[in-house]
This record gives structure tokens, C-alpha cells and sequence, in this order.
């Protein structure tokens, strides 16, 4: 544990759910935890103990927050779930946080063996939708003109095998269900059976993903804080190439500093790491975290001059990357400047067919 971790309260100490199992997190919520084939190897996904009003039959069941990927190991741990700790009820509705794959890659088998509905943003759906579907030409050749624009032009190899990673997101997300029910900021959803039945609030956040929705629940002090509030690690939050001006940083900055309405001691279920509390000392060190990277920079344009986000990426992450996790480096990268660009901190200059940002004078 590292000493920021320290500043923040883990009650359920070093436990983790095994594999196809939960652990009991709070009155009718469940932690489940499923693996992962990248360096980030887990997932945490929500049982919540639910019941649904089927056109004049109150059904009693559960409501699943999160997916995993689809892959085998995933479905056969819902498998051992859904035998050991549903008390033989159904699952009712399936709530996706985002369109990441590691939250939304199952929700179609999901939804398909529960003949039940997906919750959703509707942007998040809608982009899913666009970016598992072959023909809508994410990554790949895009993306490598996009990332040796800002610089990565210096390493040809890297620049080929961006582009040749196309059909990415599809392989972890083979299809979405055809319909969903749309979920809204500050929108409340009712969850719970019986006197356990409350309102869990919608919290809209933006730059991770395209529309995040955050789950809290007042009454019973939760939040499901999907990947906007991790403990342990930052958020990845990204520019790439569909969205070439976007600001997102500052999204992601401004999202979490409304996440400061939720209160300070609510219980926070994250979607990597632990469940922890202390929400308004992680959103202090999160900012904290992008100020210092912030400073980072400005002070590495000040000694060498102008850089590409390539060039700044050794300034911003002091460790070496493999190709997976320099593309997310890149897209962090190009995040940090145009927020200090946006800002009218940086310029940014076309230089030989790579942008480079500058300090902007004073
Ligand atoms: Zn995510």
C-alpha cells in the first residue's frame, strides 16, 4: 500500500471475492470480481438485490452493475454466481457504468440469458453500438495518423503497429443488445426489495468515457464509482483520434470536482481496486496527481522548447511502456496539453507534419 492509499479507509481490509463467488458490501449489494487479460487484471462488478413490477407482478430478483469482458472464463464465473449467491432468484436488469469492454463485453450474453433489459447512457450505447460494429473504422489506420501526428512520426514501427490493431474494441465487445433503457444525469433509478427499495442517483462524468454514469445512493451511503474515482490507480482519461480537440482532462477534472456533492464518508465501490471511503480525499489527490503532471510539463517546455505529446510522454509517465500501454500513454499525453492549451497556457504549433506545444507567452 502506498502512502496515499494510507489517507484512505479500506473496512473490508485485504479481502477479495474469489472467482465466481461476492462478498457482501452493504445491505443487498454484492461485490463480484472477474479477471482480466491486460495489465490491469480484474474487473469489480455489483449484485444488487432488486425486484421489478412485471405489468402487475412484483417479481423479486437482482440487478447486475457491470459486465466483464466476454470471454469463457467470465461467463462460466457468472455461472457459478448466478448458482451460489442469487438465493435461486433471477437476475432482473443489467446496469452498464460505460462502454468500455471490461464493463460492457457481457452484457449481451447477459441480457440474453436473463431476458432482461441493459441500463445505459445513451451515449455510451450508442458509441458501443458504432464502435463494435466492423465497418465504422475505429482505430487502426486513424489512430496511427492521429498518434504520428502528435509526434510518434519519430518511431515508424510503433506508428505500423497502431495501425495494424485495428477491430480492437470488436474483439472484446462481439455484439450489444438491440435496445436499452436510457439512464440520465441526476436521474434517479429505484433499486431494492421491499423496505429495502431506494432511489440511487445518476451522476453524469465525462473524459474517461463518452457519457460515465456513477451510481449513489443517499439513503444507504453507496456509491458505485464505476471507473471515475479509482483508489489506487488514476483514471486513464484520453484524446484520440475521433475527437481531435477534445479537452477531455478538464472534463475528467471538473466531473470529479461535482463527484464533491456525494458525502465525504459515503462507501465507495470502484470498478478496480477495492471499496473504499474517503471520496473527497481521493478526488484531493487525483487533482493533485494532474496539477503535478501539469507542472511537469510546463517546466519540460521551459528547458527543451517545444515538444511533441510523443516527446512528453517520458515527462508525464517514468516508466518504460509497451505498444498497448503507450497508446494509452499518447492519448494521456495529448490530454495534458490541451488542457494547458485550452487553459492559453501552451501554443500549439504544425511543425514538419507533427504538432508541438509551446509555452505561450506571457
Ligand atoms: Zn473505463
Amino acid at each position: 500500500m502506498n502512502e496515499l492509499e494510507r489517507q484512505l479507509d479500506y473496512p473490508f481490509g485485504e479481502a477479495l471475492p474469489e472467482r465466481g463467488s461476492a462478498i457482501d458490501v452493504a445491505p443487498g449489494v454484492q461485490w463480484v470480481r472477474m479477471g482480466l487479460p491486460f495489465a490491469l487484471d480484474h474487473i469489480n462488478l455489483w449484485l444488487l438485490r432488486d425486484e421489478q413490477d412485471d405489468d402487475g407482478v412484483l417479481r423479486q430478483g437482482w440487478t447486475i452493475v457491470d459486465s466483464g469482458i466476454d470471454d469463457p472464463g467470465t461467463r462460466a464465473a457468472w455461472e457459478n454466481v448466478f448458482a451460489t449467491r442469487l438465493g435461486g432468484l433471477p437476475v432482473l436488469r443489467v446496469i452498464v457504468t460505460h462502454m468500455h469492454p471490461d464493463h460492457i463485453g457481457c452484457a449481451h450474453w447477459l441480457c440474453e440469458r436473463w431476458n432482461v433489459r441493459l441500463w445505459i447512457s445513451a451515449t455510451d450505447f450508442n458509441v458501443a453500438r458504432l464502435a463494435s460494429s466492423a465497418s465504422a473504422g475505429f482505430g487502426g489506420p486513424l489512430s496511427a495518423a492521429f498518434m504520428a501526428l502528435h509526434g510518434m512520426a519519430a518511431d515508424p514501427d510503433a506508428v505500423h503497429k497502431v495501425g495494424a490493431r485495428s477491430n480492437y474494441y470488436k474483439s472484446l465487445v462481439p455484439a450489444l443488445p438491440l435496445s436499452y433503457r436510457r439512464l440520465l444525469d441526476g436521474g434517479t433509478v429505484a433499486i431494492g426489495s421491499g423496505a429495502g427499495r431506494s432511489e440511487w442517483t445518476c451522476h453524469a462524468g465525462y473524459g474517461h468515457a463518452p457519457e460515465h454514469m456513477a451510481l449513489h445512493n443517499p439513503a444507504q451511503g453507496v456509491l458505485i464509482s464505476g471507473d471515475m474515482v479509482l483508489p489506487r490507480i488514476s483514471t486513464n482519461v484520453s484524446v484520440i483520434d475521433i475527437e481531435p480537440e477534445a479537452d477531455s482532462l478538464k472534463l475528467y477534472l471538473d466531473s470529479i470536482e461535482r463527484m464533491r456533492s456525494i458525502p465525504a464518508d459515503a462507501l465507495v465501490l470502484p470498478s478496480h481496486g477495492r471499496p473504499f471511503k474517503g471520496l473527497h480525499t481521493r478526488i484531493d489527490q487525483l487533482q493533485a496527481h494532474h496539477a503535478a503532471r501539469f507542472v511537469d510539463v510546463l517546466e519540460a517546455l521551459a528547458e527543451k522548447g517545444p515538444q511533441s505529446a510523443f516527446e512528453l510522454v517520458p515527462v508525464i509517465f517514468k516508466r518504460p511502456l509497451d505498444l498497448h500501454q503507450m497508446t494509452f500513454a499518447m492519448g494521456e499525453s495529448i490530454a495534458h496539453a490541451h488542457a494547458l492549451w485550452f487553459a492559453g497556457k501552451l501554443e500549439r504549433r504544425l511543425e514538419g507534419g507533427v504538432f508541438r506545444f509551446a509555452t505561450a507567452p506571457a
